[in-house]
């Protein structure tokens, strides 16, 4: 049977990819770099990802859940997996099988792995975000003993921010980690790295920036997009001053307009607070996404764009930052929601058409 083909077209920019993480290594100074590749790299795919991260001498891969180790733990050594939600009950067998090593976050999952002596291991210190890890009141003599600890890790809760908590928290992991036996201290993620060497330690560990979001505005200047989506028209249309369109009526003509219909929606990531809010560019043009998003379709006024056919495509707009601000999305969400139905690719930078 002949192939389907998607009407929207994720590009994946495999040099930015790899300027981006290498930008973040040189930042990173004495520090070593890994990569935050949870949630399948933010949604663009911890296989490529990590195969390219790898290829340019990324050693420490981030991944939340045990089956996200297992997905990729045929292309890198198992050892360089760490698995941030640490280890309950359920997750030993394939955590001894597998070989990855989990951040240990509290006296029980401590306990379990010293139970069944399960070797190397990390650790996670919470040092004021106050989400997961050992809290500075739970450290006793003994809780350590007899552990391998490789990394010892806490997380900043405010590093995008300039605010007092990040000096705190900083203070807080340097006194929590004195006493404690590890190999190296990590405390940095994409923000973080921008904080300046005394949040470096041994290693940090980005996941954002890597993807080309803007964890800090100063990052604007040298970390590139990676995620380039475009769409095709479906449908073109008249309509007239009164006309409203799309689902509720939320937008009404003020004149005379050609309404292009494009084939991307919020079952694609491109979520309704785009709504009337959005954009898209054809050529040098850019084009408001006018009415709601829906499941599958977004309607554009396309009045300036006289030369848009149907079967055209457009790129949405989809700078990181600004889409942000525009949906009311954090960047996160922006990849993280990205579509598994659209033809996705790794390219070249010199395959970006602009
Ligand atoms: C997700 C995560 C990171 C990466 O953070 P970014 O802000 O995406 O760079 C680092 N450390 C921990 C504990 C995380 O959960």
């Amino acid at each position: 049977m002949a192939d389907a083909v998607s009407p929207i077209r994720l590009r994946l920019d495999g040099d930015a990819l790899t300027h981006n993480w290498q930008q973040l290594a040189k930042l990173s100074g004495n520090a070593a770099t890994g990569a935050a590749v949870k949630a399948d790299a933010y949604g663009l795919g911890a296989r490529e990802v990590v195969r390219r991260l790898s290829d340019i001498g990324c050693r420490d891969f981030f991944v939340a859940h045990w089956s996200e180790a297992k997905a990729i733990a045929d292309i890198i050594p198992a050892n360089q997996i760490s698995v941030f939600n640490g280890v309950s009950e359920a997750d030993l067998k394939v955590a001894q099988e597998l070989g990855a090593v989990p951040i240990l976050n509290n006296p029980n999952q401590i306990a379990l792995w010293k139970q069944i002596k399960g070797g190397r291991c990390h650790v996670m210190l919470d040092s004021g975000i106050n989400r997961l890890g050992i809290g500075p009141e739970q450290i006793d003599a003994s809780l350590f003993d007899g552990l391998d600890i490789d990394i010892l890790a806490s997380h900043l809760a405010c590093a995008d921010e300039d605010v007092a908590q990040n000096k705190a928290q900083l203070d807080c992991f340097k006194q929590m980690a004195t006493g404690i036996k590890a190999k190296r201290l990590s405390l940095a993620s994409s923000a973080g790295i921008m904080l300046g060497s005394s949040y470096h330690f041994n290693l940090t560990r980005p996941g954002l920036s890597l993807y080309g979001g803007i964890a800090r505005p100063e990052m604007d200047t040298f970390i590139k997009p990676v995620v380039h989506i475009s769409s095709q028209i479906v449908q073109l249309r008249e309509l007239n001053a009164g006309d409203p369109v799309g689902y509720n009526a939320t937008y009404s003509c003020t004149k005379k307009t050609r309404v292009a219909t494009a084939a991307i929606g919020y079952a694609d990531g491109y979520f309704r607070g785009f709504s009337n809010k959005g954009s898209v560019c054809f050529g040098e043009l850019s084009l408001p996404v006018i009415g709601r998003v829906s499941m599958d379709l977004i309607t554009i006024d396309a009045s300036q764009a006289t030369s848009l056919q149907e079967g055209d495509w457009v790129d949405i707009a989809y700078n990181l930052p600004e889409a942000s601000r525009a949906s009311g999305y954090a960047q996160y969400e922006l990849l993280t929601g990205l579509g598994r139905r659209s033809d996705r690719s790794w390219i070249s930078a010199d395959q970006i058409a602009h």
